[in-house]
């Protein structure tokens, strides 16, 4: 049996990956997998957004939480030393889709979806362009899983990135799309308060411009 698991946040580009998955690839089953960070102040992922529940339901596929918590606990305050505020959202998505892939070497492929940075989002650029970025994850991915053994054949595909953010967007059935949400800092964590200011969210603003 088959299994694709796809690292899923709720936004545009996971969610079209997750419409793109279960439409054009032959899978036996499909598994969505988001992280919760609860720790980090600066995160879009300090709480579960429950329409990541809700358009999993849509596509009938489970849900699975990957928790995280700082080891650390509140050594930092304590002994006078640091802790980051903030980790970019990419190390969050490659740590879990690292740690599933060692804990399941059956599972072999895994999916995470990006845009192609073609179009220029506010006056912040975000973290693309994309393929850098897709080669540096497909580099870490295949160093952490592989390097202490045999290739055993896993490997993390951005399966979608053919496609522009617009067009990620229009694959998205009409039912799903109220419920994503690509904010990287939202004001609540209900799925439905984008903060409208950062570079995710200009980023989802301006993509209909000269559309
Ligand atoms: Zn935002």
């Amino acid at each position: 049996m088959t299994t694709g698991v796809v690292m899923f946040s709720g936004g545009v580009e996971s969610v079209a990956t997750l419409e793109w998955v279960v439409n054009n690839m032959a899978f036996d089953k499909v598994v969505c997998v988001t992280n919760t960070w609860k720790d980090m102040e600066i995160s879009g992922s300090r709480k579960l957004n429950p329409n990541l529940q809700k358009i999993c339901d849509y596509y009938d596929v489970p849900l699975r939480v990957y928790d995280y918590t700082d080891p650390l606990g509140d050594l930092h305050f304590e002994d006078g030393f640091d802790r980051t505020n903030y980790t970019h959202s990419s190390n969050h998505w490659l740590l879990t889709a690292m740690q599933i892939a060692s804990r399941y070497p059956e599972i072999k492929d895994f999916m995470w979806g990006v845009n192609c940075g073609l179009k220029t989002h506010g006056d912040d650029k975000g973290d693309y362009p994309f393929l850098p970025r897709s080669w540096q994850w497909t580099l870490i991915f295949d160093n952490y899983v592989h390097n202490k053994g045999k290739d055993g054949g896993q490997r993390l595909y951005p399966p979608a990135s053919h496609l522009t953010k617009l067009q990620m967007w229009g694959i998205i059935p009409d039912e799903v799309k109220p419920l994503v949400q690509s904010c990287g800092f939202p004001l609540a964590w209900d799925g439905q308060s984008p903060c409208g200011k950062c570079n995710k969210c200009n980023e989802f603003n301006s993509m209909f411009i000269g559309e």
